[in-house]
């Protein structure tokens, strides 16, 4: 995948926006939609992604509904930082494989950093625990 291309809707994340595939949510209103990574790269790893539009990437975002999509992520990011009291949250987000994007649905990854703790590699390894996440899930949405 480049960084230019047409949008597959039936990428897992439109997937999941459609309830076709499960995830474990964390917040969900009519602009976004939260759910924990199930490669998570630190424990609380969540993706904040948008509804109802067809944006690959950051680049394509139609201006209009950037602000309120950034509110969200801004707001599940609070609720991490009150549930999980990390010492550091880094949000990520990629555009186009050479940057490490994998999934082609616009999401920003936030992930809670311990201090002088490493982070685990990016979308591999072993699936989380779906009870687990769903426990830190909770938490999360506890400050919503
Ligand atoms: P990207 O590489 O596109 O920035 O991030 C995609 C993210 O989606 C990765 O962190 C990866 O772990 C996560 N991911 C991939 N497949 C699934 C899935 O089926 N469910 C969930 N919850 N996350 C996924």
């Amino acid at each position: 995948m480049t960084l230019h291309g047409k949008y597959d809707p039936d990428n897992i994340f439109a997937k999941m926006l459609r309830g076709d595939i499960p995830c474990v949510k964390v917040f969900e209103d009519d602009v976004a939609l939260a759910f924990m990574d199930i490669f998570p790269q630190a424990e609380g790893h969540t993706l904040v992604i948008p509804k109802d539009v067809e944006a690959r990437n950051l680049l394509e975002m139609p201006k209009k509904k950037l602000g309120a999509y950034m509110e969200r992520v801004q707001k599940v990011a609070k609720a991490i930082d009150k549930a999980l009291k990390p010492d550091g949250i880094r949000v990520m987000q990629f555009n186009g494989a050479p940057s490490g994007q994998t999934v082609y649905h616009l999401h920003f990854h936030i992930i809670p950093v311990g201090e002088g703790q490493s982070m685990r590699s990016h979308a591999s390894g072993e699936p989380a625990d779906t009870e687990a996440l769903k426990a830190l899930a909770d938490r999360i949405a506890a400050y919503i």
